[in-house]
């Protein structure tokens, strides 16, 4: 539902509301999916904050694909599984399981695009990580379907939570499990800023 609320008119999204078939967020959310899927700037920048993409090489390959139809349709496809992820983490932190039919479509995927691991050495430790080497944007997927492939088979599921702040889910591997923000520099700091400013404004 979520992903075609876009495609309403501002009168049929109001009446909507007002008959409480969707939620605010919802639409928002929509509007949200609406603009990353229009702009595959936002789309890049993901994939870089996410680490999928990381090599200068790999990233200038991406800026070159970026108004090509085949990098807008893996785009379209790539929103479409966001959300299906999105549920199936949803579904691991309330303690279910995702459908079925998500793990069919993860399995189907890695068939599809087989990732390809290398050993990384960083710090003196020894990395398995998928290798990338796309020629063209559906080679992108290898890596999100590995990520995924990892994410739903975790064990600790408890380590999988929202940010307290924000939107973010994130998977903490702290050692002790008890991360409550998607990062310390954003969010960590703007919960204490804000608790900060509170005691201030108590006091005075
Ligand atoms: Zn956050």
């Amino acid at each position: 539902m979520t992903s075609d609320l876009y495609e309403f008119s501002v009168s049929e999204l109001s009446a909507g509301l007002a008959a409480h078939r969707f939620s605010p967020v919802e639409v928002v959310e929509a509007h949200l999916a609406r603009i990353t899927a229009l702009e595959p700037k936002l789309q890049e920048r993901w994939l870089i904050a996410s680490g999928i993409v990381g090599s200068p090489k790999t990233r200038s390959l991406m800026r070159s694909w970026r108004h090509t139809p085949e990098a807008a349709s893996f785009l379209k496809d790539l929103i479409a599984f966001r959300e299906r992820l999105r549920d199936a983490v949803l579904r691991l932190e309330s303690g279910s399981v995702p459908p079925d039919e998500f793990i069919r479509e993860v399995n189907e995927g890695l068939i599809a695009h087989p990732p390809v691991m290398a050993l990384n050495k960083r710090e003196g430790q020894i990395y398995r990580e998928p290798l990338l080497n796309p020629k063209r944007p559906t080679d992108l997927w290898s890596p999100i379907l590995d990520g995924t492939a990892d994410l739903l088979s975790e064990p600790e599921t408890h380590r999988i939570r929202q940010c307290e702040a924000c939107v973010v889910h994130f998977f903490d591997v702290s050692k002790k499990g008890s991360r409550r923000w998607c990062s310390m520099n954003i969010c960590g700091n703007k919960v204490k800023v804000a608790a900060y400013q509170r005691r201030r404004r108590e006091r005075a």
